[in-house]
């Protein structure tokens, strides 16, 4: 064991875990959904890189041009479980216009590189392809079989994806019991100097509705009881104001556990009486990693009706992105029946499991070890994300997924900001501590 306590990772990874993130930068993966994507560039040069390490990449195809890459490294034990490690070569759109530097530039000035999908996650994929390779040029193995996949999809419905992966080539993820991905072990600054580093243990479940207000279509002149804009805006008016109630899950309790306990506020987050709100009342900017998922939610966000002033339509459409926690489907649902009434019908336009993963496990107690071994100031805490990532699709081949994609990020790096956001960019020394802390947990895992 003792040698596994010495850092491991050479000059060469550090170098390739900021090459390869560049250069996956510049091949262009923009998803802009409705199947308009090509990842297959990225998947053969993430590919090529894993061949050179000796391992036997397969790309998967369900929709040509959208790559999917997928290896195994055996382990040592061929009876332990296998770990799941994977990253989406896609990235969101980015509008050239404005950002500081072209977005597919992958430029690197003053010790960061920029571009899109630097944090969302090509900087993970770099980490993952700059660990193994590593791994092969000193000839270690890890304990368990690990998988590697890279996957298509990610940023619109994951069906070329991840999706495709999970129904059509379970064979290849055999033994796999637990998931590793993005979204989680970045530094969190809240402010006042506490460095925290939220790991992923759970996500909420996407319910995406579709509503339809029917009624009697007629001149806008007249009287008319059954008006569908009127029953659908009385809907969404409802839906929009509801007030969900506190659900805590594990994962978030345990969240809430943690940061208090860091804050120093006496809270006894088991107890019937339990305060939620007034305790993340006082959790200042950490607030922002918890107060999303102590409930389910509900935001009305497109509405469509009418086609004339004068003229009251039979039918008046709305969407609402709803979000809903672990084990708290059923109760989503009978509310969304009760919120709508009488008037109005509803539907899943997408609906998308909502994840638990146990924050009480070796592997979760490893990602934190791994963390703090590098960020002894950082405070490593559970935490559940408020969307998703393609855990979901994972979760359906019995695969416990978290949330570990290490950086540690210099005060003015607003991870969460950056995810998505114009100028996205990443700190060359926070690849250097991801490729470290990654390279620390898979060792140990
Ligand atoms: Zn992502």
């Amino acid at each position: 064991m003792a040698e596994q306590l010495v850092s491991t990772v050479d000059e060469q990874a550090l170098d390739e875990v900021v090459t390869f993130t560049s250069e996956l930068i510049r091949i262009d993966t923009t998803n802009r959904g409705g199947g308009d994507c090509k990842e297959r560039p990225a998947a053969e040069y993430a590919a090529s890189k894993l061949a050179e390490a000796g391992l036997e990449p397969t790309i998967l195809e369900r929709t040509p041009g959208r790559g999917n890459v997928v290896a195994r490294i055996a382990g040592t034990d061929p009876s332990a479980e296998a770990l799941l490690v994977h990253g989406h070569l896609d990235v969101v759109p980015a509008e050239a216009a404005d950002w500081s530097v072209p977005p597919f530039s992958g430029e690197i000035r003053d010790g960061v590189v920029w571009g899109r999908g630097a944090v969302d996650m090509k900087n993970m994929d770099a980490m993952i392809l700059a660990t193994v390779r590593q791994w092969a040029r000193v000839g270690f193995r890890p304990r368990r079989d690990i998988v590697i996949a890279f996957t298509a999809d990610e940023e619109a419905s994951a069906e070329d994806g991840s999706g495709f992966l999970a129904d059509r080539h379970a064979d290849l993820f055999e033994g796999c019991t637990e998931g590793i991905s993005e979204s989680g072990a970045f530094t969190f600054h809240d402010g006042s100097g506490k460095e925290i580093y939220p790991i992923g243990a759970g996500e909420r479940g996407t319910g995406w509705l579709e509503l339809t207000a029917r009624g009697k279509a007629g001149h806008g002149s007249k009287v008319n009881p059954a008006n569908a804009v009127s029953r659908l805006a009385a809907a969404v008016a409802r839906i929009g104001a509801h007030e969900w109630p506190i659900r805590l899950t594990p994962t978030v309790r345990a969240a809430l556990s943690e940061l208090a306990a860091l804050y120093g506020i006496e809270a006894d987050v088991h107890a019937a009486d339990f305060d939620v709100d007034g305790l993340i009342a006082r959790l200042g900017p950490a607030a922002s990693l918890v107060e999303a998922t102590v409930r389910n939610s509900s935001n009305p966000t497109m509405l469509s009706a009418g086609y004339k002033i004068n003229v009251i339509p039979g039918e008046a459409t709305a969407h609402v992105d709803g979000r809903y926690l672990p084990g708290t489907e059923d109760e989503f649902r009978a509310t969304l029946d009760q919120l709508t009434g009488p008037d109005v019908d509803w539907d899943y336009h997408h609906r998308e499991v909502a994840l638990q993963a146990p924050v009480d496990s070796p592997t979760f107690a490893r990602m934190r070890a791994a963390v703090q071994e590098f960020a002894p100031e950082g405070h490593p805490v559970p935490y559940c994300m408020s969307g998703g990532t393609d855990a979901k699709q994972f979760s359906r081949l019995g695969i416990t997924g978290y949330g570990f994609a290490p950086l540690k990020l210099p005060e003015g790096f607003d991870y969460q900001a950056l995810f998505h956001g114009v100028d996205e960019r990443v700190p060359v020394e926070a690849l250097h501590f991801g490729v470290r802390v990654l390279d620390r947990f898979l060792r140990s895992a």
